[in-house]
């Protein structure tokens, strides 16, 4: 096994960087507490850090990541507590004013949802039954596009998935409640990593569109 040295030198940096001064951001956030503005919902996945991807600072953001960021319905709330409890306490302790849920392309969680194997020991039991949250997205997404190869399907899949979170984030009356007084907005975003650009769901046009294009190249 690789050692974890890389990480402590990451952390001497980050100490030189923010922590030695006494009256830098770090010592703000330390003296007056977190009072980020948004909640972000993401992947596990290694390569989908929210704080790299979006090159915010501390207290920005606050995290919750899952395997294939989803969030459960309401019914569910008090099973899969450790995404909910995190939730509930950004938007009631925290008062967010957003909650992105943000997916993205080459899901491992979500190609494990669409190959759908029949879980042979209790690891795989416990994956197969956190990502059954996504099924209506599986079952939608075969149906619509059985002729299509597997990555057309896993991008369409990707998507759906993050609309189920999004109406599921409705499905809590004290997220609908503030959604409806405007003092929240969700938003659906999808990191392409295939295409180095970022997307989000328009309700207007029912797709994912462009929201920050990739970088144009010399060629
Ligand atoms: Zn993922």
């Amino acid at each position: 096994m690789r050692d974890v040295s890389k990480f402590l030198s990451g952390f001497r940096r980050f100490q030189q960087n923010h922590l030695g001064n006494r009256h830098g951001m770090y010592a703000q956030l330390v003296q007056q507490g977190q009072h980020p503005r948004a909640l972000m919902i993401a992947c596990c996945d290694s390569r989908c850090d929210p704080a790299l991807l979006t090159d915010c600072d501390p207290g920005d953001m606050f995290v919750v990541r899952n395997v294939a960021n989803l969030v459960p319905p309401h019914v569910q709330a008090t099973y899969f507590a450790a995404t909910t409890s995190a939730i509930a306490f950004a938007v009631h302790n925290l008062e967010v004013e957003h909650i992105i849920v943000m997916g993205h392309a080459q899901c491992g969680g979500i190609r494990a949802l669409l190959a759908h194997k029949d879980p042979t020991c209790n690891e795989e039991e416990l994956i197969a039954k956190w990502l059954g949250i996504a099924e209506d997205a599986r079952r939608q997404v075969l149906q619509d596009l059985a002729d299509k190869p597997d990555p057309i399907k896993a991008h369409a899949c990707e998507q759906a998935a993050i609309l189920i979170s999004l109406e599921n984030l409705m499905s809590y009356p004290w997220i609908k409640q503030r959604v409806e007084a405007k003092k929240l907005a969700l938003h659906g975003w999808y990191f392409d990593m295939n295409q180095g650009e970022l997307l989000e769901y328009q309700l207007e046009s029912g797709e994912f569109e462009v929201l920050v294009p990739h970088l144009a190249t010399d060629g």
